[in-house]
């Protein structure tokens, strides 16, 4: 009571929302419309967070200056879209639908819906515990999706629009092909209702791995000191996976909140300093072009390795 994200969530609700879906016939959606717009609230509550950390940061300690940033104001559409947009609808509307549809399924024929409580019961009543747990595997799952979609060719295709921008700030990490987006999503959700993530925890753990991976995008000369960095992604870590190949030099740092998994698989690496980022093998509209020119661009560079065969990548 009181809480104003509780307060603006019923206002748009009742006056934007169910008038909408009243509109076009959609009222069966109105179960979740309060969700929708409470999420919405917190994304544009993590957006103004996200500003109000990481420009001082990039203001203090810049990596690059750049004359012309053009190309960063396109990023910071990406990120109003997904994160106030997108997100809330498909981290909250469509895993709770899904979730709901799944365990009444299960349910028809005698099964539990799997959760990380009922596997290990000494969680049971360790929200916090929890919630920190489904984080960290969560977390591990994103590592090999974004590790494989550097090696198999045509999801490299759809992965290199998110590489391809050479003045990479913190409204980059959204910067991705709505493919890569989908399967992402499809990714994560399938992995959260495996291990039982409450429909209401996944977007809270969107919501704080999202502002930890802008972070780590931000054109900042920030590490975390020499355990920190092995402990939490820094900026440093994260913009030597952006940097340009050197020869014979392989892509690194494929974690996207923790670096464990580039130590334990042997892809880490923690002396690069501060590189260039891009993706000199892409096409130019890919870094500078519009929204719709770089998602076209992707699907361009999509479709060409499709023809080809799909081939891994060679790494
Ligand atoms: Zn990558
Ligand atoms: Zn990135």
């Amino acid at each position: 009571m009181g809480d104003p994200f509780d307060l603006g969530a019923g206002w748009l609700e009742e006056h934007v929302l169910v008038p909408l879906l009243y509109q076009f016939g959609l009222m069966n959606w109105e179960d979740v419309s309060y969700g929708w717009a409470l999420f919405a609230l917190y994304g544009i509550a993590q957006v103004a967070v996200t500003f109000a950390v990481c420009l001082p940061l990039e203001r203090w300690r810049p990596v690059e200056r750049w004359p012309d940033n053009r190309a960063v104001w396109v990023d910071a559409a990406y990120t109003v879209l997904s994160r106030v947009g997108v997100l809330p609808l498909v981290t909250y509307v469509l895993f709770y639908r899904i979730q709901v549809s799944v365990s009444g399924w299960m349910a028809d024929r005698g099964l539990v819906p799997p959760t990380l409580e009922g596997v290990f019961p000494f969680l049971l009543g360790q929200q916090a515990l929890t919630f920190v747990l489904y984080a960290i595997i969560l977390d591990f799952a994103d590592y090999w999706r974004h590790r494989l979609s550097h090696q198999v060719r045509w999801w490299w295709a759809l992965h290199s629009l998110h590489h391809a921008q050479r003045q990479m700030t913190f409204w980059s990490d959204d910067r991705n092909h709505l493919l890569d987006d989908l399967i992402a999503f499809v990714w994560f959700g399938a992995i959260a209702l495996l291990i039982g993530v409450p429909p209401l925890q996944f977007p809270l753990l969107v919501l704080l791995l999202r502002f930890l991976e802008s972070l780590s995008h931000a054109n900042a000369r920030v590490s975390f000191g020499w355990l920190g960095d092995r402990i939490l992604v820094s900026p440093r870590f994260h913009r030597a996976h952006h940097g340009v190949l050197a020869a014979g030099q392989r892509s690194c740092n494929y974690g996207a909140v923790l670096p464990w998994w580039d130590m334990l698989f042997g892809t880490a690496d923690f002396a690069r300093d501060y590189v260039r980022t891009g993706d000199p093998s892409g096409e130019e509209a890919l870094a500078t072009g519009s929204y719709a020119q770089q998602q076209l661009a992707g699907l361009r560079r999509f479709l060409r390795v499709v023809a080809r065969s799909p081939a891994r990548h060679g790494m």
